[in-house]
């Protein structure tokens, strides 16, 4: 061993977390919404065999690490994935690479497109400085798989769903459809509790007699949500947001974190220390 000292902060900026093994390193790559094309896969593949043990880790959020790389081929293996468009993880005081299920893409129930969204908000945000770190997710309907409530900053796919009576004929197909029981016929005719309904659409995708429609699509957005050692639930700030508002309270919320937030402190540690209210009346007006 070379009596030189590991600049550990330096390694971490480029993705390299160290291991309780002494020097090494599990190189963490970035990996947005969870989708990763053939051809990197093979690259990673190829690394893992060069430089590390032959496996790949998939992390809780989506990303890939490839661990027991050596400390002097650190730089080789981050430099021969850089090649095929393979960057870093974030790690430490930063934007985190944005979580995200396969949305109205692939899944029957999805609302929106949640690639296309988080890959939008990690070209303009990842790796940004912050006071703690900061984690996104974006789930395509209110099934919720990637947990929005638990990041920092969660958007949620919905809908709302609006009746045209005219059409309605009383099946019920729609009342067996929701799950939280807020759509009900009465008379023949269905009728909304706007108070249960969690806009996830199911309603609409059941009626068979064009009766029920899809009025405005877009997010609820959870704020403060954390989830490790002092878990925290986000907060719901909006609901049927549409994507220049999303962008809008996103901007605004890092500004408000950057300048309110205390060095280390998580955005819902924050939130709590601070009061909602002052966060709400800045990033809505
Ligand atoms: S959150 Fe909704 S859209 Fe996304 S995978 Fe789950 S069920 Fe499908
Ligand atoms: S499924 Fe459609 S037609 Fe049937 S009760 Fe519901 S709204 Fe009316
Ligand atoms: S949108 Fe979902 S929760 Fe609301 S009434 Fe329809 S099925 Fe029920």
């Amino acid at each position: 061993m070379s009596g030189k000292k590991i600049d550990v902060s330096l390694l971490k900026s480029k993705g390299f977390l160290p291991q309780r093994q002494e020097n090494m390193f599990s190189m963490r790559l970035k990996v947005v919404s969870g989708n990763l094309d053939a051809k990197k896969l093979r690259a990673i593949a190829d690394a893992a065999e060069k430089y590390g043990s032959g496996y790949i880790h998939i992390t809780s959020r989506q990303q890939i690490e490839v661990p027991f790389v050596k400390l002097e081929d650190t730089e080789a293996a981050r430099n021969e994935l850089e090649k095929q468009g393979i960057s870093a993880g974030s790690a430490g005081k930063k934007v985190r690479a944005v979580v995200a299920c396969q949305g109205d893409k692939v899944c029957r129930n999805g609302l929106i497109d949640c690639e296309n969204l988080a890959c939008k908000i990690d070209e303009k945000y990842f790796g940004e400085a912050v006071p703690k770190k900061l984690k996104i997710a974006v789930t395509g309907c209110p099934s919720a798989c990637v947990r929005p409530q638990e990041n920092d900053f969660g958007i949620m796919g919905n809908v709302k769903p609006e009746i045209l009576g005219e059409n309605c004929v009383g099946c019920k197909l729609c009342e067996k459809a929701c799950k939280v029981g807020a759509i009900k016929v009465l008379e023949d005719k269905a009728f909304i509790n706007t108070k249960k309904c969690i806009l996830c659409g199911a309603c609409i995708a059941a009626c068979r007699k064009d009766a029920l429609r899809a009025g405005k699509i877009g997010c609820t957005i959870f704020v403060g949500g954390k989830a490790g050692r002092q878990p925290m639930q986000g907060i719901k700030l909006l609901e049927l947001a549409d994507e220049e508002q999303l962008f809008s309270v996103l901007e605004k919320t890092f500004e408000y974190y950057r300048r309110e937030g205390l060095d280390g402190e998580r955005f819902g540690d924050l939130l709590e220390r601070v009061g909602m209210e002052k966060y709400r009346e800045e990033v809505l007006s």
